[in-house]
C-alpha cells in the first residue's frame, strides 16, 4: 500500500460506495452523531473494527491505541488522550456500551515481555505498556509452562482485557452510569487470523464465541 493508493482509494469510494451511505451521513451532519458505542481497540493496522462488524458512520464512537489499553482515572491537569473520549464518550454522548476489544498477536502485550532499554525515542510508549504490567503478571503466574510463548502472548491478550475493563470502573461516572444501569462494560477478542470475536463473561470468567453473546438492552 503507497500513499496514492489512498488518492486512488478515496475516488473508488466516492464513485462505487458514496451512494450507500449518502443519506445517513447526511443526517447525520444535519443532526450530529449519537453513536451508542464506544468501541476501544488497538491502534494495530491490522485491526479493522469497521470491517469486521459490518457497521456504517455514525454507528461507534471509536478509541484506538497501543494496546487497547485503558488508563486509569486521573483528573489532573495533564493531556489525556485516550481519558478524553472516555469522557466525551460517556458524559456528552451518552453512550450505552463500552467494548474494550484486545486481539491476537498483538505487538504490545508481546511488547511486555521484551527489554525496551533506555532509549528517549520509545520513552511514552514504555510509560503507557505499564497498563499491561498486571496482565503480564497474571499470566506469568497461571502459565503451566513459562517457556510456551503461544500460551503466555495469547492469555496476556485475554487477561488485559480483564485488566482494561476494570480500569474503566476508576471513572466515577463510569460506575455511577453502571450501577444505573444505562452503560454497560464489554470485553471482546478479536481473533486477526480468522475474523472470529469472542466475548468475556463475566459469570465463568472465560471467553465464549460471540455468536453466544446475549444481551436484552
Ligand atoms: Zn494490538
Amino acid at each position: 500500500m503507497q500513499i496514492n493508493d489512498l488518492v486512488k482509494g478515496n475516488k473508488k469510494f466516492r464513485e462505487a460506495r458514496f451512494s450507500k451511505y449518502e443519506t445517513d451521513l447526511k443526517q447525520l451532519t444535519k443532526d450530529g452523531q449519537n453513536p451508542d458505542i464506544l468501541f476501544i481497540g488497538c491502534s494495530d493496522s491490522r485491526v479493522t473494527p469497521e470491517l469486521v462488524l459490518d457497521t456504517k458512520p455514525g454507528d461507534m464512537f471509536t478509541l484506538r491505541n497501543v494496546g487497547n489499553f485503558v488508563p486509569p482515572y486521573n483528573p489532573d491537569n495533564d493531556y489525556h488522550g485516550s481519558s478524553a473520549v472516555i469522557e466525551y464518550a460517556v458524559n456528552v454522548l451518552n453512550v450505552k456500551h463500552i467494548i474494550v476489544c484486545g486481539h491476537s498477536y498483538c505487538g504490545a502485550c508481546r511488547s511486555l515481555y521484551k527489554d525496551l532499554g533506555d532509549s528517549s525515542e520509545l520513552i511514552n510508549i514504555k510509560k503507557w505498556l505499564e497498563l499491561g504490567k498486571k496482565a503480564r503478571e497474571y499470566t506469568l503466574l497461571a502459565a503451566p509452562d513459562k517457556n510456551d510463548k503461544e500460551y503466555i502472548y495469547r492469555t496476556t491478550e485475554k487477561v488485559s482485557i480483564v485488566y482494561q475493563m476494570e480500569n474503566l470502573l476508576t471513572f466515577p461516572y463510569i460506575v455511577k452510569r453502571v450501577k444505573e444501569g444505562s452503560l454497560q462494560i464489554h470485553g471482546w477478542y478479536y481473533k486477526i487470523e480468522n475474523g472470529t470475536i469472542e466475548f468475556y463473561d463475566g459469570s465463568d470468567c472465560t471467553f465464549k464465541p460471540l455468536e453466544e453473546f446475549k444481551n436484552e438492552s
